[in-house]
């Protein structure tokens, strides 16, 4: 799950990184209220949407006056803010931000995430902050210092100085960074996150360091353990048809391809969306409707395909714990219920499988059943390129 710039902010407060004085608003009003509560002097305004590169887009925006902050707070607030990010449609921008700016020496990077393949927190701070970072990563990888963090011992003293002095801090300023790193930390391992990432975080002419922006990501599986993060929750930033695929418990990932998919089981789901760009078609999506998937999880499932305007849909399923006659027939009602108009290629496999296809073929439905995972996804490029 993500969050807003300025939630990410109020929870990095609370753990000690210095953040500037910053009001959410929704309305141009609430904006020019919020900067009148602040000392005069920099204001900037911020476009509140869940991806990135906003100041390119044009969702960020200085002020020096009052008036400034009305100008920037009516254009940006509405707006389809359009980033790498976001993708050509733009996202609408419902909130902003607004920070009592600095004075910016030195913009910096750090980011933490974890690295899978040692099992431990990787610490990751550069001086090219500001930009983009993947830029950086590819073309002088050199400028970017690593630290991993051993889970039982935490950050180290040792290893936060070391960053703030390869990042070219020394005496106060580095023990703010060292502090800053830390803060950093304790937040991703209290919270359970996936990223923490403050790009950038500035030093000013007199030597302060604060975090101007940050992009926070909680691991999904441990949100129920932080239900003051999931109220955090912004949905209107979220794919409206992986809301409703969350709602009915769907491991559902929309993608760019035009056949729909529906598998049970995450090994299977993957191996039916190779097997459909093995045969040169593209698959809608990722939708794994679980090992005990129910009619009504199944008839979910089916409207989202439908809404989601797939041209072909391709059931593959294998009957273990559930039976093929009992899948059959949520297949049959979930494409009655939801009035299919698309062809509908469905493989069985498992227990009671011939009962299972039995009903699909009396079901009056059209209906094309495959023999194999091969024959299944032959059939569905057949039907997409009509
Ligand atoms: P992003 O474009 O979505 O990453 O948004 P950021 O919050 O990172 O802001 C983009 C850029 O705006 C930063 O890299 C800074 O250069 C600039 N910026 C943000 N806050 C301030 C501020 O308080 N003072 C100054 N001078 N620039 C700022
Ligand atoms: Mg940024």
């Amino acid at each position: 799950m993500n969050i807003h710039e300025y939630q990410g902010k109020q929870l990095l407060k609370r753990y000690g990184v210095p953040v500037r004085p910053g009001k959410v608003a929704f309305t141009v009003d609430e904006a020019v209220t919020a900067a009148e509560s602040m000392e005069a002097g920099l204001y900037v305004v911020k476009a509140q949407i869940h991806a990135g590169g906003r100041g390119k887009g044009g969702g960020v925006k200085l002020a020096r006056s009052i008036d400034e902050v009305r100008t920037h707070a009516s254009n940006i607030l509405g707006m389809q803010l359009v980033t790498h990010q976001t993708g050509p449609q733009g996202q609408k921008v419902q909130r902003i931000y607004i920070e009592n700016g600095v004075d910016i020496a030195r913009e910096l990077y750090v980011g933490m995430t974890l690295d899978r393949e040692r099992s431990q927190v990787a610490l990751m701070a550069s001086t090219e902050g500001g930009v983009d970072i993947e830029e950086v990563a590819e073309h002088s990888p050199e400028k970017i210092f690593k630290e991993w963090i051993d889970p039982g011992v935490g950050l180290t003293g040792f290893q936060a100085t070391r960053v703030a002095y390869k990042l070219g801090f020394s005496g106060r300023t580095a023990r703010a960074v060292s502090k800053l790193l830390g803060g950093l930390y304790t937040c991703f391992i209290d919270n359970d996150c996936s990223i923490v990432e403050i790009n950038p975080f500035v030093e000013t002419p007199t030597g302060e360091v604060y975090a101007l922006d940050a992009k926070i990501n909680f691991d999904d599986n441990a949100l129920y353990r932080h239900k003051d993060i999931f109220e955090l929750r912004d949905i209107d930033e979220e794919d409206p048809l992986e809301v409703r695929a969350k709602a009915f418990d769907l491991s559902y990932v929309k993608l760019d391809g035009n056949v729909g998919c529906m598998v049970n089981g995450a090994g299977l789901a993957m191996a039916t969306m190779d097997i459909l760009k093995h045969v040169g078609v593209e698959p809608a999506n990722f939708l794994d409707v679980g090992g005990g998937a129910t009619e009504d999880k199944v008839t979910e499932a089916f409207k989202i395909l439908v809404d989601d305007g797939v041209d072909a849909i391709f059931v593959n399923i294998f009957g273990g714990i559930m039976k093929c006659d009992v899948i059959a027939n949520g297949v049959v009602a979930a494409a009655k219920a939801v009035g299919l108009n698309v062809p509908l290629i469905v493989r069985l496999e498992g227990t009671n499988v011939e009962l299972g296809k039995k009903i699909l073929a009396e079901s009056g439905l059209t209906i094309t059943s495959a023999d194999s995972m091969l024959d299944g996804a032959q059939k569905a490029a057949t039907a997409v390129r009509g």
